[in-house]
């Protein structure tokens, strides 16, 4: 027999995450989710034969993965088909000039020898030292709900502190290691995954080559809509129920007790109540100024993750000069990172990312076809339209094109293109943000929103604005977090 009704606002992985754990723990768990299916930013999109994974492509830090389902005494093999990609990914810098980074870390020392004197035994050093960070944030900073200041400033911190350069910027300290600037650039790009740039990030984050080159790049055969439905059903098999189409309007509290969520069609009682929805959005606008932990002037004040600019190709033909995950770096790319982080404006020369999940999977394509995805980072909160969009589409395809030396724009069967107003019509996402809440030292770890609601008792948060933060692995963590706080508060 269950006890205690949960009742979980949004059906992103964390709002998932959360319902299967807490369920296993004997809670009664209903997740109410305003889109018509699971997955959130993870949502899939399916049309003439093609499958498009709308949001996350890249399954980074698989051993997030394992330790969340061995909660439940599975592996990730169990539930999908995973595999390791290689090359993890192909690097533009321009015309006929690329570079592949192998899944094989002596391919890749090898290459690193050829680009700049020494280049292996730097990146070594500098590997050695991204694994010690994995290990010690994982360790004692990653897995961990944050209430005072003296949780986060404690001994280990202070000790540790140095090491782990938390209070250098990434970029400073990659050029502290290498002088040529597409390594550092190799070294850096994954801080867009988490909402920064290498200019404003902690140099913590250098932690990310080691997933990045030791951990490696996979992928769930048929797609992250995969990843998606292992979630769906593991809390589906421990009787988690799940209503879509129905969007949370407000939730009612009385005294400083969360009593029921009212949706456009419906109401739900309970005892405990989660916002997987985004905490900007669900702070303003579900809750009665009185009860609101962070206010409008809070969030005007704070550092937004981008958003982003998508399009959706399906391809007649096959692409020859594309791999799985592709990325083309700018040779001025502090410019774009400008526009999205100060000036706020459209980027003139973006740099951007093309996945093309087709080559590894033919279950993403018609046969003969292929299935594009290209990503371009911009600031949250500019002016969009069909005219902004069209735009980029004609600029990006012509210098996707010029890229690879193959045509493109003739073959699209499929297209959709979707930025800030999909975010926020489809998520409720505050200024049209894709990632959420930005990664700056000033908003890690204690310095993001809590778990936790001041005002009501009984509102707890999950999912990217919380800590550890973006990123699929990341917002899994949070609800592992969030179900131990919940345990303890509750008695289980
Ligand atoms: C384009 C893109 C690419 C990305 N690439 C990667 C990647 O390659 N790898 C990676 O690890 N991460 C990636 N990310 C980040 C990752 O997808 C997110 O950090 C993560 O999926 C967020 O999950 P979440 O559960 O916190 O939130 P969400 O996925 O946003 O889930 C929130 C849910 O709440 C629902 N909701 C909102 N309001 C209401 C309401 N009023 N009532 C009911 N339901 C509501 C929403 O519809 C949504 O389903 C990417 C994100 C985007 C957008």
């Amino acid at each position: 027999m269950k006890s205690g009704e949960v009742i979980i606002v949004g059906s992103g992985f964390s709002g998932l995450a959360t319902a299967a754990l807490l369920a296993k723990d004997d809670f009664h768990v209903t997740v109410v989710e305003k889109n018509e299916q699971p997955g959130g930013r993870a949502s899939v999109w399916k049309e003439g034969g093609f499958t498009f994974d709308m949001g996350p492509s890249w399954y980074l830090m698989p051993d997030v993965f394992e330790r969340y389902f061995a909660e439940f005494g599975k592996k990730p093999q169990d539930l999908m088909e995973l595999v390791r990609l290689d090359p993890s990914y192909r690097v533009f810098f321009g015309h006929n000039d690329s570079l592949d980074i192998s899944a094989d870390l002596e391919n890749n020392l090898t290459l690193l020898n050829s680009i700049e004197d020494n280049g292996a035994e730097k990146m070594r050093k500098y590997l050695d030292s991204a694994k010690h960070q994995y290990e010690v944030a994982m360790n004692e900073f990653i897995y961990k709900d944050y209430k005072h200041l003296t949780d986060f400033f404690n001994r280990k911190l202070v000790m540790e502190g140095a090491k782990l350069h938390i209070f250098d910027k990434l970029d400073h300290y990659a050029q502290r290691f290498f002088e040529n600037p597409r390594i550092r650039k190799i070294l850096e790009y994954n801080i867009v995954f988490l909402g920064g740039t290498p200019y404003n990030t902690p140099a913590l984050y250098a932690l990310m080559s080691h997933v990045d080159f030791n951990l490696g790049v996979w992928y769930p055969m048929g797609g992250i809509g995969k990843l998606v439905e292992a979630f769906y059903k593991l809390g589906e098999s421990y009787g988690v129920e799940y209503i879509f189409n129905e969007e949370v309007k407000k939730i009612e509290v009385e005294g400083k007790i969360a009593k029921k969520v009212v949706t456009n069609s419906s109401t739900y009682e309970g005892d405990v109540f989660i916002v997987n929805a985004d905490y900007a959005y669900a702070e303003m606008q579900l809750l009665e100024k009185k009860n609101q932990t962070y206010p409008e002037k809070y969030w005007k004040g704070k550092a937004i993750a981008p958003s982003a600019l998508l399009f959706f190709l399906g391809l007649n033909g096959k692409i020859n000069n594309l791999r799985h995950h592709n990325l083309y770096f700018h040779p001025q790319w502090e410019k774009h990172f400008e526009t999205i982080f100060k000036t706020f404006v459209w980027p003139k020369e973006p740099s951007y990312y093309v996945s093309c999940p087709s080559k590894t999977d033919s279950s993403v394509a018609p046969k003969d076809s292929e299935n594009i995805f290209i990503l371009v980072p911009v600031a949250p909160g500019l002016e969009d339209n069909e005219k902004v969009r069209e735009k980029y589409y004609v600029q990006i395809l012509e210098h996707l094109e010029g890229l690879i030396d193959e045509n493109i724009s003739d073959r699209v069967v499929v297209k959709r293109t979707f930025a800030h107003k999909d975010f926020a019509d489809r998520y409720n996402a505050y200024k049209g943000t894709a990632l959420g809440f930005a990664h700056t030292l000033r908003q890690t770890a204690i310095f993001r929103p809590r778990h936790k609601s001041k005002k009501v008792k009984n509102l707890y948060y999950t999912g990217h604005y919380t800590h550890p933060g973006i990123g699929v692995p990341m917002v899994v963590i949070s609800s592992q977090i969030l179900s131990k706080v919940i345990g303890r508060d509750h008695g289980k």
